[in-house]
């Protein structure tokens, strides 16, 4: 018989640092272009998978002097090629099972009738299939779901943050009809304690120190900085100048986007203070941070 267990000890061989499951009705309430029960009206869970982003990916950006290694094996690889990898083969552990599973890969770039950006339905996009059905893509959105199944919490950054590696992980899930047993919600030591070197170091000023925004998920009411989408898009691609060494254009063929600003803010200064407070499990014997940050004349 399957079992949750069964399927977390499978999940972890596969590969993944992480994974959680959650029950479908902590989606109530959600907006219907979010709430992934449109997608398999009669799943029964939906699984969610978190690999590490490795640490030592940042490194070449904290130095100035590697910017690939985060890119592709802390950011592109995880979300297009790993995480998916990880989903296939747990797809066929439940089909070999007789249970039916829908791999949902984090790449919503282009598919989802919301733009991410604004929250608002795009225009021109798509139209429902029936008056009663969202249109599609459903966006389903990876950090409620990795905290509708227990993985962690949503820091002031609007990062999620875990207790085994903060705020280093990507998420992936997977919807089944399999009826598997969820996970608590988070109940350990709260992770985020509102330090908000998130927004001091943050590049692109894209996290607000005042305004918050609150929503109620899973009956629990959770909060976060209001995140200006546009400025960290923007950051993250380097618009600013003093934290970016690059000066040429980019070849057209672009694998993995460049995330150039090596999430100094929400990845980084997070991680870095929780390193010091002691509140992750995955510890090291060095300091992630040796020399002063640099900036660009
Ligand atoms: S940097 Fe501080 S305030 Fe921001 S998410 Fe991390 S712990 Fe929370």
């Amino acid at each position: 018989m399957i079992t949750s267990k069964k399927v977390k000890e499978a999940v972890k061989k596969m590969g993944a640092d992480l994974v959680g499951i959650a029950s479908l009705d902590r989606f109530e309430g959600a907006p219907r272009q979010m709430d992934p029960r449109y997608i398999n009206p009669e799943a029964r869970a939906l699984i969610v998978i978190a690999t590490r982003i490795p640490r030592g990916t940042l490194r070449g950006i904290e130095e100035g002097t590697y910017f690939l290694s985060y890119s592709s094996m802390g950011y592109g690889g995880i979300n297009r090629i790993y995480n998916p990898m990880i989903l296939w083969q747990l797809t066929r552990y439940l089909e070999d099972e007789g249970y039916e599973a829908t791999p949902i890969p984090n790449d919503y770039y282009d598919w989802p009738a919301i733009d991410y950006a604004t929250g608002r339905v795009k225009e021109n996009w798509s139209r429902p299939v029936a008056p009663e059905r969202p249109a599609p893509d459903v966006f389903v959105h990876f950090r409620i779901a990795a905290f509708c199944a227990g993985l962690g919490e949503i820091g002031y950054s609007k990062v999620f943050l875990t207790p085994e590696f903060g705020p280093r992980q990507r998420f992936a899930c997977l919807l089944t009809d399999a009826p598997l047993e969820p996970d608590p919600l988070y109940e350990g030591p709260k992770l985020c304690d509102r330090c908000l070197l998130c927004v001091k170091e943050c590049t692109g000023q894209a996290i607000s120190p005042a305004e918050t925004v609150k929503v109620r998920i899973a009956g629990r009411e959770v909060e976060w900085g209001k995140l200006d989408v546009d400025a960290c898009t923007k950051a993250f691609a380097g618009s600013n100048k003093k934290y970016n060494p690059f000066t040429g254009e980019p070849s057209p063929v672009v694998v993995y986007s460049r995330a150039l600003e090596g999430a100094r803010g929400c990845i980084r200064a997070c991680m870095i203070h929780l390193e010091k407070e002691g509140k992750i499990k995955n510890r090291f014997r060095n300091e992630f941070r040796r020399r002063k940050p640099w900036v660009m004349e």
